[in-house]
């Protein structure tokens, strides 16, 4: 049973994959079964989620964030201003300094919505429910948006890059959700 490049079946145009194609002795024409070497569901919404991230406005970061469940996509968001007002990237980032409780000094963007809300407000204007969805972030959550993550009844966060993971973990331990680091692709 040899695999062909491709051939036109009885009803037209075989498309070949790459496994190539065979033809019976009845005329009929399949294609070889492949190794399944699709990304898995980790890695194609994480995927996504750093293309999301390119579309961040503030120049100090670019993050992404995509909240699924049952492998759909039920809203995107990425760090930038609020419609309608001004972006980092027109008139500059409008930083601030703070300290946070344990003395460690902080810098953030005054103009920006962090990626994670960008996508709770993109799904509560939609009308989606998140309750118990997974959140996939380019970036660990900071401590800020990890409250209001526990609040909307997320299940497990997924992130490539860790960001000051000891401010949350105190909140990540009672809380009981799930934080997961994935590897950079
Ligand atoms: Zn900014
Ligand atoms: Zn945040």
């Amino acid at each position: 049973m040899a695999a062909l490049s491709s051939r036109r079946g009885v009803g037209g145009v075989v498309e070949n994959y790459g496994g190539g194609t065979v033809r019976t002795a009845a005329g009929l024409c399949y294609t070889v079964p492949m190794a399944d070497t699709r990304p898995s569901w980790d890695q194609y919404f994480m995927t996504i989620t750093h293309q999301v991230a390119e579309r961040s406005t503030c120049t100090r970061a670019k993050v992404g964030a995509v909240i699924t469940r049952d492998r759909s996509i039920l809203a995107t968001g990425y760090n930038g201003a609020p419609s309608g007002m001004p972006h980092c990237l027109d008139v500059g980032c409008l930083v601030y300094e703070s300290t946070t409780p344990s003395g460690d000094l902080e810098q953030n963007c005054f103009r920006t919505i962090h990626a994670e809300m960008n996508a709770i407000a993109q799904a509560a204007r939609n009308g989606v429910s998140i309750d118990g969805a997974a959140f996939y972030v380019t970036h660990s959550p900071c401590i800020h948006c990890f409250k209001v993550l526990v609040n909307t009844g997320v299940d497990a966060i997924y992130y490539t890059k860790p960001y000051k993971l000891e401010t949350i973990e105190e909140l990540r331990v009672k809380s009981g959700v799930k934080l997961i680091g994935l590897a950079p692709e």
